[in-house]
């Protein structure tokens, strides 16, 4: 069963290096593949690129309800067609949301982003979520 944990620096990194690749793709498509082939493919690629970084991150993450507190998956295809926010913690970090809807309350909250960890890593560090 999946388990979720609260995110740490590390996962912003791993965040960061997804993003630096999807940057990556989106320079190559505007460089090299505009001038070469056109609008349509760089745009293709771009949308490719995009599906490819949003679905790594929708495997590897989970949302946890404002209003009860539950973690829940999305799909690829909601996590695409929903834009991410950033909030602030009353100690000054930042965290990652999403105005979602809830499978388990059916309520709609900003839905934290948190990590989606195997039973095992779950052990050890971070605070266990619902
Ligand atoms: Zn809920």
């Amino acid at each position: 069963m999946a388990r979720f944990v609260e995110r740490n620096q590390y996962d912003w990194f791993s965040t960061i290096w997804k993003l630096a690749i999807f940057v990556g793709i989106v320079l190559f498509a505007i460089l090299v593949v505009y001038p070469w082939k056109g609008f349509l493919p760089t745009f293709i690629l771009i949308v490719a690129g995009l599906w490819m970084y949003i679905s790594l991150i929708s495997r590897t993450s989970g949302y946890v309800c404002a209003k009860c507190g539950k973690a829940f998956q999305v799909p690829t295809t909601v996590n695409f067609f929903t834009t991410s926010s950033v909030g602030k913690n009353p100690d000054g970090t930042y965290y990652s949301y999403k105005n979602l809807t809830c499978p388990h309350c059916s309520q709609q909250s900003k839905a934290r982003l948190v990590k989606r960890v195997g039973a095992r890593e779950a052990k050890g560090t971070g605070k266990l979520l619902k």
